[in-house]
């Protein structure tokens, strides 16, 4: 499975994976199809009297066998996409079914095949089990596959009941057994699915898991790391402008030190959640990026829309406060704000380091302030 390609979305997923199933599944069959219709004419009682029979066979064989090969997956993989190359894939399954079902009604009926009769049964039962447990994602289309390699040959061997009951009776035992093992691989083959799709899903938790500070449900520093660069590059490439907000709770260690840690953690997810109220946007990421430290990354946001926001929040704070059983303490926060220069900034470290020493300059003036990088 190649990672990259692997869609999310549950739907999707499904059909994705179904897609390149029976993808890679496929051509194997086609081969052994052609193979077999060769054998049996190769074999026949008078192969060159069988000529244009034999090429006629030879050709519609290796046509469908050219097509399964050349029916490249959807570039696009969307769930109506990958449905019309599933449809589509499955008319060539059908035909090449139907195509060997005739083929062995036809060695049946033609007395100059009866030397080859053997062989085209015995790839009957061959591909009919082949399909059974190879093609069972869409039990349907199975079915109808199986009933197609199978019954033609089935048909035309009981037309002369007298000579092949045996035969024809122990064939539909056989089928019986055919479809009752279908029925089971494609339970398995679905299982199989949502199992891989639970551990997808899992697995995107996790990830969301590592990337999340537990305390404020914010994005941890992990989380910045990952995005911050990728952000930096789509701003350039796009030639927008990307802001950066730092945050850094003003004397933070004295509530810890005067009222707890408990407390300094109920202030640290308050702080938090004034934050969702305030950057509101939805491609505004909010971060905790140590202790007391914050940061907002705003994409499409130039230097003054995010330095209005920002000091909004600061006058917010200093005027509210934080409410800790029925008093309400004050607190503040300095911060530094920066927009991404090209001129100015020669990477992505360059450019938090100009927002940070912007912070660091607030704190130096007093603090509860904002400077601009
Ligand atoms: P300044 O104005 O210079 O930023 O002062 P400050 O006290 O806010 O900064 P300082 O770096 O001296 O102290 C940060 C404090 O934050 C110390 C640490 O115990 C506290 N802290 C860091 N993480 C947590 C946390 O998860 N929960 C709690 N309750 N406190 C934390
Ligand atoms: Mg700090
Ligand atoms: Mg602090």
């Amino acid at each position: 499975m190649t990672e990259s390609y692997v869609p999310r979305q549950p739907q999707v997923f499904a059909l994705w994976r179904e897609a390149q199933d029976t993808r890679t599944r496929t051509p194997l069959g086609g081969i052994y199809y052609l193979i077999a219709w060769l054998l049996t004419w190769a074999f026949s009682n008078d192969p060159v009297a069988l000529l244009a029979t034999g090429l006629v066979g030879t050709v519609i064989f290796a046509l469908l066998l050219a097509l399964r090969l050349l029916h490249r997956l959807p570039d696009e993989q969307t769930p109506a996409a990958l449905n019309r190359w599933l449809n589509h894939h499955w008319l060539l399954i059908l035909s090449t079914a139907l195509a060997w079902g005739m083929a062995h009604a036809l060695v049946q009926t033609q007395p100059l095949f009866s030397n080859s009769t053997m062989i085209a049964t015995l790839s009957t039962i061959a591909f009919s089990t082949a399909l059974t447990f190879t093609f069972s994602m869409r039990k349907r289309h199975a079915i109808l596959a199986l009933l197609l390699i199978y019954l033609p040959g089935l048909f035309s061997l009981a037309l002369d009941w007298q000579a092949h009951y045996a035969i024809v009776i122990t064939l539909g035992f056989y089928l019986s057994y055919l479809l009752l093992a279908l029925n089971r691989s494609h339970r398995e083959y679905r299982s199989t699915l949502t199992l891989e799709l639970q551990l997808l899903d899992q697995r995107e938790r996790l990830d969301q898991l590592s990337r999340t500070d537990s305390l404020t449900q914010l994005g941890n520093r992990y989380q910045f790391n990952s995005l911050f660069p990728v952000m930096l590059a789509n701003a350039q490439r796009q030639s927008q402008p990307l802001s950066l907000v730092l945050l850094d709770i003003d004397f933070f260690k004295r509530i810890n030190d005067e009222f707890g840690h408990t407390c300094g953690d109920r202030c640290l997810s308050d702080f938090a959640e004034r934050m969702r109220q305030n950057f509101r946007r939805d491609s505004d990421t909010l971060l905790r990026l140590g202790g007391e430290e914050f940061g907002i990354l705003m994409p499409n946001t130039p230097l003054e829309q995010a330095r209005l926001l920002a000091e909004q929040f600061r006058q917010a704070l200093e005027r509210e406060g934080f409410d800790v059983t029925g008093a309400t303490l004050p607190l503040t926060a300095s911060l530094g704000v920066g927009c991404y220069d090209t001129q100015r900034d020669s990477s992505a470290e360059g450019f938090f380091k100009r927002v940070d020493d912007a912070l660091y300059q607030a704190k130096a003036a007093g603090r509860n302030r904002l400077e601009l990088a």
